[in-house]
Order: C-alpha cells, then structure tokens, then sequence
C-alpha cells in the first residue's frame, strides 16, 4: 500500500471506483475518462510501480492479469476486438504509479498509436 497512491485507495475501497469485478489478487473498475464505449483497468491488489518492476516471481500475477482483461472484455462484450495497453514509465505514457492493464472498446480502433 502506497499512502498516496489512487490505485491503491480504489483497491482499499477509500476511494470510489465503479468496479465491475475483484477478488484477492485483482481488481477491475471502469476508467474515469474513458477512452471508448468500453474502458475497463485491471490491477493487481498489491502496490507494483509498472510491468518494468516484475520479476520472474510475478508470472502467475502477470498470467492473472491478462487472463482477466480476456475476460471482462468477454463479459462487456467486446466479441469483436478490443485493445489492451500498458503503459510503462514517463515515456511510455504511464500517468498512474500503480501497474494497470488498460482494455478499451465498442468502437474501432487504430494504429499506430499516439
Ligand atoms: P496511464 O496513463 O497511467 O496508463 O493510465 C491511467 C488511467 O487512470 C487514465 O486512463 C486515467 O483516466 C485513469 N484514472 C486516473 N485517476 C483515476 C481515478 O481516480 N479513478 C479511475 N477510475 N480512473 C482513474
Ligand atoms: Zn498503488
């Protein structure tokens, strides 16, 4: 738990998320300012920095992580494609200090990104 961390504070329930799944690992909330119809954030419970900060010690988390951005993009019902982003670090876009999975869809997306 990082005291000022807003992902961390969600993941505590002191701070309101409209969470559309959890459990003791993870958790999934709609994003603030969603990108898409759909813009869903997967995080791990636990304070972890960005993907850069994962050992080979974090492969069922990271595994638990991806698997469930699968699935909740399944359950918004995003059958026919969706995007999965994770930003790493100042260059890499990453706002939040707390590693999330971004999955955004219901409308088409492009590429190259920004
Ligand atoms: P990043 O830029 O780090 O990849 O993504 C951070 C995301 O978190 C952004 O899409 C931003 O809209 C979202 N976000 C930031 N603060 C909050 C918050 O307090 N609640 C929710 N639900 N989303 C947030
Ligand atoms: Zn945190």
């Amino acid at each position: 738990m990082e005291p000022a961390c807003v992902f961390c504070l969600i993941a505590k329930g002191q701070l309101p998320a409209q969470t559309v799944f959890e459990d003791q690992e993870l958790m999934v909330f709609r994003d603030l300012n969603p990108m898409g119809p759909s813009h869903l954030l997967v995080i791990p419970r636990r304070h972890i920095g960005s993907l850069a900060e994962l050992g080979q010690e974090d492969r069922d988390l990271l595994g638990s992580l991806m698997l469930r951005a699968a699935e909740v993009a399944r359950q918004e019902g995003l059958a026919r494609g969706f995007r999965t982003v994770i930003n790493t670090g100042p260059e890499g876009g990453q706002t939040v200090g707390h590693l999330h999975v971004h999955v955004i869809g219901g409308r088409q997306m492009t590429w190259p990104p920004g």
